[in-house]
């Protein structure tokens, strides 16, 4: 009945909107006021949340991710000036060795204030780049997320020069850079050698 799911529908998005103040990147501006100018300087420390950053490189989920923040109350909502620093590790995507790095990545995003006329037609709309107030709420994780993933290197390497692994026995040619082999490995060959030592 179309009533019924109609119903059931609603509630779920509604919660979906709505934040938890107590999640670990979910700050309150209330102390802010509105007056456009009005600034206020925060650090913040979190746990990291899973899968912050890529498959190969990303930040290990718990660790802490230091925030320093500038929070700054303007005409339609609040602009946040942020920098993260946070452990990274991951793998070298030649050799599989693995990495540790240091994050620190610079963001920047204006939450819309979510009682005004622009933020009702956000909301219409559906539009996910826009980031909005939940009363006086508001959440990091995603714009850090985002930031998180655009500051990493897609390819992460333990050394810039990393000649990887030997293509015919797996080795990793960085302990080993005159490793080689005398002949190669080729099962289409093998029988061949095979044959031509059974002569001998
Ligand atoms: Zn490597
Ligand atoms: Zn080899």
């Amino acid at each position: 009945m179309p009533a019924c799911r109609a119903a059931t529908v609603v509630p779920v998005s509604s919660s979906a909107k709505r934040l938890d103040p107590r999640a670990p990147f979910v700050l309150d501006v209330h102390d802010l006021g509105r007056r456009p100018g009005t600034q206020r300087e925060v650090t913040h420390t979190a746990p990291a949340p899973a899968d912050l950053g890529i498959e190969v490189l990303s930040v290990p989920e718990g660790s802490p991710v230091e925030l320093d923040l500038r929070l700054e109350a303007v005409m339609d909502g609040v602009l946040v000036t942020g920098e993260a620093r946070a452990a990274l590790e991951g793998e070298c995507v030649r050799c599989l060795e693995p990495i540790t790095d240091e994050l620190d990545v610079d963001f920047q995003e204006l939450y819309l204030y979510d009682d005004t006329r622009d933020a009702a037609s956000v909301e219409q709309e559906g539009d996910d780049e826009v980031s909005m107030l939940h009363g006086d709420l508001l959440d990091l994780e995603p714009v850090l997320r985002d930031a998180v993933v655009l500051a990493l290197p897609f390819q992460p390497l333990c050394q810039d020069d990393c000649p990887g692994l030997c293509t015919e026995c797996g080795a990793r040619l960085a302990d080993d850079p005159d490793h080689h082999h005398d002949a190669p490995i080729d099962p289409r060959w093998a029988s061949l050698t095979t044959l031509e030592e059974g002569q001998e």
